[in-house]
């Protein structure tokens, strides 16, 4: 308002300088034409040379506004780019802060597949922000190749064909060090036909790392998603840290699983060990008291397996065993049993839902079958006979340590009888 005011006052004062004021003069013919003439011609150089300075003024403005435009220009980029800074420092910080988390959470149990799935749940939520799919993958100790074990995908419903790894998996596990492919189409290093032909889903960008624990690898984690530049090396390193960690966590559940395997199950037979086979034994004999059910319980003994010892030698005996154990497994496959080794060339099998009819059936079954198995050792043929004592939860008693005392007790009856029989009270 006040510029506008202040324009306004010098077009006037302008005006009456140079038009109203000459022409009174003129008029009254105070001033000669001359005079008139000349003060109009040095006004208009006047004129000439103060536009011509504010043309000058104006360019050079002009020229500062750009100055500062561009230097605008050049902050708001140098902004944005440490704005993007701050935000992966602040998500570094976070992931980091995390860390201590990750691994109390790995090592809340030591079940393997408890802690598999804490770990592609972390990468899944933390890395790929919930995108793509991961995959873990443990390494067979036996064949040294690679077994699908976990995985956690955006779409429920995605198949995952690659079940031993795809060219991706091959090349972390030849070169045990972490891989970043932020597009599969321009990746040198990748045949992209072969990797059509292998998997249906679409692969476009994926990280993935070695799991290894001292120097054993055991696994690979790696995830992977339908679009170009998901992952970064922040990514990458991220998750070759929770790798580190993830590994041994992994190492220890297989280790504890290895131990409570051979806890559980006997080393020659692989048949249930006899502390663990009572407990089965007692959990099922619950079971079936809570759906008012039953269950019989079997005790089988070589006979005379001392002479075959003397025999044939102590590791034939072994064989003999391991062959009476598979037998059993075949027999009973598919069946609701539990079988154990009590012991020696002793065995027991819980028959779920069985009374004692039928336990007797089967038990008549299950000897003579032995029986007639051609065992050939030393180039002889041989074969073995079983005594196998009988008796029913909870027809015969509801404790389990008296049905295991009784099924032992028809079992020494079945021997008293002359043996290759099935006995019960
Ligand atoms: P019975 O018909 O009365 O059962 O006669 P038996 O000879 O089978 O009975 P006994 O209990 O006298 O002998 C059991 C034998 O089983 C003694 C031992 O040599 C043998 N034995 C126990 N455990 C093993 C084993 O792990 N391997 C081998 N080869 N033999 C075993
Ligand atoms: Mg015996
Ligand atoms: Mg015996």
């Amino acid at each position: 308002m006040a510029s506008f005011l202040k324009n306004t006052f010098r077009f006037i004062f302008l005006l009456v300088l140079f038009l109203v004021l000459p022409i009174f003069f003129l008029q009254k013919k105070a001033i000669a034409f001359g005079w008139f003439f000349l003060f109009y011609l040095v006004n208009f150089v006047f004129v000439v040379i103060s536009v011509n300075k504010t043309a000058k003024k104006k360019a050079a403005i002009k020229y500062d506004i750009q100055k500062v435009e561009e230097e605008l220009n050049v902050l708001v980029s140098e902004n944005s780019k440490e704005e993007k800074h701050n935000l992966s420092l602040q998500q570094k910080i976070s992931r980091y802060n995390s860390l201590k988390e990750i691994i109390e959470e790995l090592n809340q149990k030591l079940d393997l597949d408890f802690v598999s799935g804490k770990l592609v749940s972390i990468a899944f939520s933390m890395i790929s922000l919930n995108k793509g799919a991961v995959l873990l993958y443990l390494v067979d100790s036996e064949t040294q190749k690679l077994s699908l074990f976990k995985t956690k995908k955006e779409d429920k419903d995605l198949v995952i064909k690659a079940k031993e790894g795809d060219m991706f998996d091959i090349w972390v596990l030849r070169h045990t060090s972490p891989l970043l492919v932020e597009d599969v189409k321009r990746d040198f290093r990748f045949d992209l036909d072969k990797l059509k032909r292998g998997e249906a889903r679409p692969i476009v960008s994926l990280i993935s790392a070695p799991l290894v624990s001292g120097h054993r690898l055991v696994g690979i984690l790696r995830l992977d998603a339908a679009i170009a530049n998901l992952f970064t090396q922040d990514d990458l390193r991220f998750l070759a840290l929770v790798c580190e960690i993830g590994a041994v966590a992994i190492e220890n559940s297989q280790l504890f699983q290895k131990t409570r395997d051979l806890a559980i199950h006997d080393g020659l037979t692989g048949l249930y060990t006899k502390g663990y086979f009572l407990e089965r034994l007692k959990q099922e004999c619950r079971r079936q008291l809570r759906k008012a059910g039953q269950l019989s319980l079997l005790m089988l003994d070589i006979d005379y397996f001392k002479v075959y010892n003397d025999k044939f030698g102590h590791t034939s005996g072994d064989i003999v065993l391991k062959n009476l154990a598979r037998l059993l497994n075949d027999y009973f496959s598919g069946e609701d049993v539990v079988l154990g080794r009590f012991g020696g060339e002793e065995f027991c099998i819980v028959l779920n839902g069985k009374d004692k009819e039928e336990a007797l059936g089967i038990a008549d079954g299950l000897c003579r079958k032995i029986a007639g198995e051609i065992i050939t050792l030393r180039r002889q043929k041989t074969n073995i006979t079983v005594s196998i004592g009988v008796s029913c939860f909870p027809l015969d008693t509801a404790d389990e340590n008296e049905l295991v005392h009784k099924a032992d007790a028809a079992m020494y009856e079945a021997k008293k009888k002359g043996r290759n029989r099935v006995c019960c009270f």
